[in-house]
């Protein structure tokens, strides 16, 4: 393998709950109750698909407009509560080692730029790593777009990635673009969960990936273009 291509929040940052409640309090301020698991369950696709997906699974309807505005309020109401995302244990360390080991890596998250900005601020990234957002691709998670751009912009072939993820919508969207996947449980979501998504390792977060690093089977940027 020559590559991780690794989604952002709930994976590197710790930014899963904080959104889960700017979504809850977004919808409120609308005049929708929302319970706070229906929403919990769909982080990590994009941000129209998930306003759409919760309130249609809680029996509700609201217009296009309506859905639009409750997203553009959570991503106010994100920056409020969480002004300094935290980088996850070991994130900062897995991918100083990457730059380190000369192992080819990337991020596609299904976030805009605002809430991408600053959740990659405490990540301490090199200057030329490649960063997929909302809008460099077509559609975001579950679709497989985001994590294709990544792995086109790295120039490796998709069956010679991994995709690392939180999310079902990650494994589901790596599954769909020819790539295997790693999870981690640092999103809420379970390991029998991620399993049956598709994951082919799950680990506890990204220090206990970097822990199993030389069992993955990823070969350096240097030695890949001699193979
Ligand atoms: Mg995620």
């Amino acid at each position: 393998m020559k590559a991780l291509i690794f989604d952002l929040d709930g994976t590197l940052v710790d930014t899963v709950y904080a959104h889960v409640l700017a979504f809850q309090l977004a919808f409120a301020e609308s005049g929708i109750p929302i319970e706070a698991w229906r929403i919990h369950r769909h982080i990590g696709m994009s941000g129209d698909l998930l306003t759409q997906a919760v309130t249609r699974d809680s029996g509700l309807k609201a217009s296009p407009q309506k859905l639009e505005a409750i997203e553009k309020c959570h991503g106010k109401l994100l920056h409020k509560l969480l002004p300094k995302p935290q980088p996850l244990p070991g994130a900062v360390q897995l991918l100083k080692d990457l730059r380190r080991k000369g192992i080819l890596h990337g991020i596609a998250t299904s976030g805009k730029p605002a809430e991408m900005k600053l959740a990659l601020q405490d990540l301490h990234l090199s200057k030329d790593i490649v960063v997929i957002n909302r809008k460099d691709a077509p559609l975001a998670k579950p679709e497989p777009d985001l994590f294709l751009e990544c792995q086109k912009r790295l120039g490796v072939p998709p069956q010679e990635c991994y995709a690392v993820g939180d999310a079902i919508w990650d494994l589901l969207a790596a599954r769909r673009a020819g790539m295997l996947s790693l999870a981690v449980l640092t999103g809420g979501y379970s390991k029998d969960e991620l399993i049956a998504a598709g994951a082919y390792r799950v680990f506890d977060n990204a220090e206990d990936l970097l822990g199993h690093l030389g069992e993955l089977g990823l070969t350096p940027k240097q030695n890949a273009r001699t193979s």
